[in-house]
């Protein structure tokens, strides 16, 4: 059965955050910022500490399970230096009968061979 995958990307998750989500290293920024939006709504809090820039990491991640991510929309992928990325995304999300979204710029990081999220406004 096709079961697609959370970040939008049109493919299967099998073929395509799985890879990320068990260690393959992420692209670019954008590809970063989808596989950790997949990973907050399948509650992989390990992968999202993991790809965590280690001075802006929480040291305990609770996720509120109530809150369902229902989609993600990348606005834009800038690349801001050799090393450095930002992307602009809108996410949203379900909490009961609440709904609302998150309008973010993220700021990325590349650290040898995969990039980690910094923090966003
Ligand atoms: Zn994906």
């Amino acid at each position: 059965m096709f079961e697609p995958c959370e970040c939008g990307s049109g493919k299967s998750y099998l073929g395509c955050c799985a890879r990320l989500h068990s260690g393959a290293p992420t692209r670019d920024a954008e590809e970063l910022m989808r596989s950790r939006y997949c990973a907050f709504s399948r509650g992989n809090t390990a992968y999202l500490q993991k790809s965590w820039a280690a001075e802006t990491r929480p040291l305990i991640l609770d996720l509120d399970p109530a809150q369902v991510w229902t989609g993600l929309v990348i606005d834009r992928h800038e690349v801001t230096g050799p090393d450095t990325a930002t992307v602009r995304f809108t996410a949203t999300w379900r909490n009961g009968t609440h709904t609302g979204r998150v309008r973010e710029t993220s700021r990325f990081r590349r650290e040898g061979a995969d990039w980690v999220y910094i923090d966003g406004t």
